[in-house]
């Protein structure tokens, strides 16, 4: 081989090994690609922005690029024209109503029938403000009298939950069930109970969500959160991971990659909601978490 037919052949085969590359790797950079243009849309609840009035903490967020605002079901009904016009002309959107009804769905007294009308109120409100959803949970441990944790009484919770999901969605919007950890709700602890009642419901309004707080009890975030997917998952909560802070409040232990890498795989468009108090300078603190969070899903 003289030294110009050496340059022919290496040169074929440098783009044969090209091209040959080029149909190895062609679905990882796709999938790279993809993942890559999920939006990590972050949302407060209403006391986590620092200042006095709804105005302020608003401008705070707006500052932060923050796009989600998500207030307490409680009084939401009269304040709908109050959030509608404090959010009008901004980038901020009313993410999901946290909760706020009185009595609870497996009650066995006065106070399931307390929690039928004050959620479904709730619920005609979330649709006005063009919610996600509304959070609530089952039942909380302390909350009695409680229906027995039996087979009837999950069968009697998936058709009470049918047909609120099903006024959600005449409303606009959906109930959105959230596992806690086993100290504040024997009923539901993980965001895979919590799908698979949601399925279970048979209703297109009935969602579920994960807590990165409450998804201690979880073996991995990944799975926690895949197995909801994007069918089920809804809203998810944010805060630290030792002592539900700041997110970076509680240092090493506040990591989210794994669960952002579930969010991101699967195409989440829903919202990453701050739920969770402080012990530092608020303005600082909430700064530096949103900054961890973005460093993070950009890791994911
Ligand atoms: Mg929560």
């Amino acid at each position: 081989m003289d030294r110009k037919e050496f340059f022919k052949t290496s040169l074929f085969g440098a783009a044969a090994l090209a091209a040959a590359g080029t149909g190895l790797t062609a679905c990882a950079p796709s999938d790279k690609k993809k993942r890559s243009q999920v939006k990590l849309n972050l949302s407060f609840q209403e006391k986590i922005a620092p200042g006095e009035t709804l105005a302020e903490r608003l401008d705070f967020m707006e500052n932060l690029g923050i796009v989600g605002f998500e207030p307490s079901g409680k009084n939401l009904v009269s304040r709908v024209d109050e959030i509608k016009s404090a959010l009008s002309g901004r980038n901020i959107k009313v993410s999901a109503i946290c909760a706020g009804f009185q009595g609870f769905i497996l009650a066995e007294d006065e106070q399931k029938e307390l929690f039928d009308t004050t959620m479904r109120e709730i619920v005609a409100a979330a649709g006005e403000l063009g919610s996600v959803g509304v959070i609530m949970v089952p039942a909380f441990s302390r909350q009695a009298p409680c229906k027995p944790h039996t087979q009837e009484t999950r069968d009697y919770l998936c058709e009470q939950l049918h047909d609120l999901g099903e006024y959600a969605l005449q409303c606009g919007t959906t109930v959105i069930l959230e596992p806690l950890n086993r100290k504040e709700a024997f009923y539901m602890r993980l965001v895979a109970d919590a799908a698979a009642i949601a399925r279970d419901s048979r209703s297109e309004g009935v969602k579920c969500m994960g807590d990165f707080w409450h998804m201690q009890e979880e073996t991995s975030d990944y799975g926690a959160l895949m197995s909801a997917g994007t069918k089920y998952l809804q809203h998810v909560h944010m805060a630290s991971r030792g002592r539900r802070l700041m997110p970076g409040e509680d240092g090493e232990l506040d990591v989210y990659t794994d669960g952002f890498r579930a969010l991101k795989e699967m195409g989440y468009d829903k919202y990453v909601s701050f739920e969770c108090g402080t012990k530092g300078e608020r303005a600082e603190t909430v700064t530096a978490a949103v900054n961890l969070l973005r460093e993070q899903w950009e890791l994911a």
